[in-house]
């Protein structure tokens, strides 16, 4: 008999599946310590490099807005003619620092914005959707891309476990497993801010978006076969790649456009807008350019501004703001948590994380505090004595939610399928071939009964997903 899973108090788990939510679609509830716990503890299993996208390779450059969507926000950064400084940090998600580059894996895509209302970050891939779409299970899907305790070894029994027990990773997991699952290089990667986020304009309406990068270089991929070869020769051929061609003047650019959705669509929408599981079909929302992100200054020192830059998803500007997504709302929570953990309590003083603008804060001291500021009796508030005050005109418009806290069971009633045969039947012949044969290669050593599982949910896709896959293994 399985023992009862427990906090590390000793209290015994009632539910590792659902975090507690107000509301079907979230947010999520302070209350779930569980849910919080999960995350912290996560945060700290690593010391010092991060827990995920550990390798990772990063430059400056700069965001141009060329289109007027003042009708949708008012954030200056994304006003016609501003042109902001960037920090842009790609990574793979699995590997640690010392991980070879031309590895299957997701890319992270993170964007932290100098701009003139503060630092804004957009943490996001190089794929739309992601394996989960509640954080309460996002620890569990690390652990799976993680080493075996006993072996450290990595596991394709623990992904391909996990997976098949998890039909809401198919999307991303066959993203992972198509062409796109290996690209050439950075440059030539999209990158997705994959949440919902939400943008508000001077009338203080909200209005829900989804943000693109697309690479102008085109999407170009490698092998599995032709990633060997590289490794074998090069473990740093990403970094390599990035690093000279910025080096040589010939700077990479990106296409930025939105997708917007209207609070009465998402209401009416067949699928929940905020799970990150799901893109928002083209078709029903249309990309609206906006501008282009070019690439154009090598970092000076790695260490101090690509290590030690702490990007995350709580960094908003006025015009720009969150979701109920469940991920994103456990993100905003998480990743400040990460940096607190690995650069430390002051993280944010760091030249590379530091806004552009005057920070104003009464967080005062903690390891690291380098700041002699000038002599003040203002150190609490509120106060008589100058001290800087609340300003109630960058108030954002109410959130309507509804709905009794509970852990809904988010597998409910979600259709885990439709989107990916949507992806399935845009692969051509070839690419359904390389998806066949990548999964055919992950599934090494995998046990029949998980195989079958898995094969079960690609059969709930497209019968030609299942077999093709059967095919490839030879069963
Ligand atoms: P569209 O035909 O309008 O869009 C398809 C998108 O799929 C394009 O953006 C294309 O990117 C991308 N794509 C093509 N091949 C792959 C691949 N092997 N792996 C990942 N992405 C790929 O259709 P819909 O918007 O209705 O979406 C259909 C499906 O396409 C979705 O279910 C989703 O799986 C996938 N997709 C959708 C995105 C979205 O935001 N709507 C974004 C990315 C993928 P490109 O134009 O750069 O070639």
């Amino acid at each position: 008999m399985k023992k009862t899973m427990t906090t590390t108090g000793g209290y015994p788990i009632a539910d590792n599946q659902n975090s507690l939510t107000a509301g079907e679609r979230g947010p999520v509830l302070l209350q779930d310590y569980q849910l919080i716990q999960k995350l912290a503890h996560q945060n700290r299993e690593r010391i010092p490099e991060r827990v995920v996208h550990a390798k990772g390779s990063g430059a400056f450059g700069v965001l141009e807005i060329t289109e007027d969507i003042s009708k949708y926000t008012k954030a200056k950064v994304l006003q016609k003619g501003e042109k902001t400084k960037l920090l842009l940090r790609f990574s793979t998600v699995a590997g640690e620092r010392g991980a070879a580059d031309a590895e299957r894996d997701v890319r992270g895509f993170a964007l932290k914005f100098y701009t003139k209302e503060g630092n804004w970050d957009l943490v996001g891939n190089n794929t739309p959707v992601f394996f989960v779409r509640d954080a309460y299970k996002f620890p569990d899907f690390i652990h799976t891309q993680k080493r075996d305790p006993q072996t450290n070894l990595r596991s394709n029994t623990a992904m391909w476990d996990f997976w098949s027990l998890s039909p809401e990773s198919l999307h991303q997991v066959t993203i992972l497993m198509s062409d796109r699952g290996l690209p050439k290089s950075f440059r030539n990667i999209n990158g997705y801010g994959s949440h919902t986020y939400s943008l508000i304009n001077s009338k203080n309406e909200r209005f829900w978006v989804k943000f693109h990068f697309k690479t102008l270089q085109g999407i170009e991929t490698i092998t599995n076969k032709e990633a060997e070869a590289i490794v074998g020769n090069d473990r740093e051929s990403n970094q390599r790649d990035l690093f000279e061609n910025i080096e040589k003047g010939n700077f990479p650019k990106w296409s930025f456009e939105i997708q917007i959705m209207s609070d009465e669509q998402a209401k009416k929408c067949s699928f929940n807008p905020f799970d990150l599981t799901k893109v928002w079909p083209h078709g029903d929302y249309p990309m609206i350019k906006v501008g282009t992100m070019t690439l154009n200054e090598n970092p000076k020192n790695y260490f101090a501004q690509v290590e030690q830059a702490s990007f995350s998803p709580s960094n908003i500007v006025p015009g720009i703001s969150y979701s109920p997504d469940k991920m994103l709302q456990a993100r905003i929570f998480s990743y400040p948590d990460a940096q607190r953990y690995r650069v430390g309590t002051h993280y944010e003083d760091l030249p590379v994380n530091r806004p552009i603008v005057e920070v104003n804060t009464y967080n005062l001291d903690g390891s690291m505090n380098y700041k002699v500021k000038e002599p003040t009796k203002a150190f609490y508030e509120p106060n008589s004595f100058d001290g800087p005050i609340e300003d109630a005109s960058y108030l954002e418009p109410d959130l309507d939610l509804q709905g009794a806290a509970s852990r809904y069971d988010h597998r409910v009633g979600n259709d885990d399928f439709s989107q990916v045969r949507a992806l399935f039947n845009l692969m051509s012949q070839n690419q359904k071939e390389q998806l066949f044969s990548n999964i055919k290669d992950a599934m090494d050593t995998v046990p029949r009964n998980i195989v079958d599982r898995q094969i079960a949910l690609f059969e709930q896709v497209h019968p030609e997903y299942a077999n093709g896959v059967k095919k490839a293994l030879g069963i």
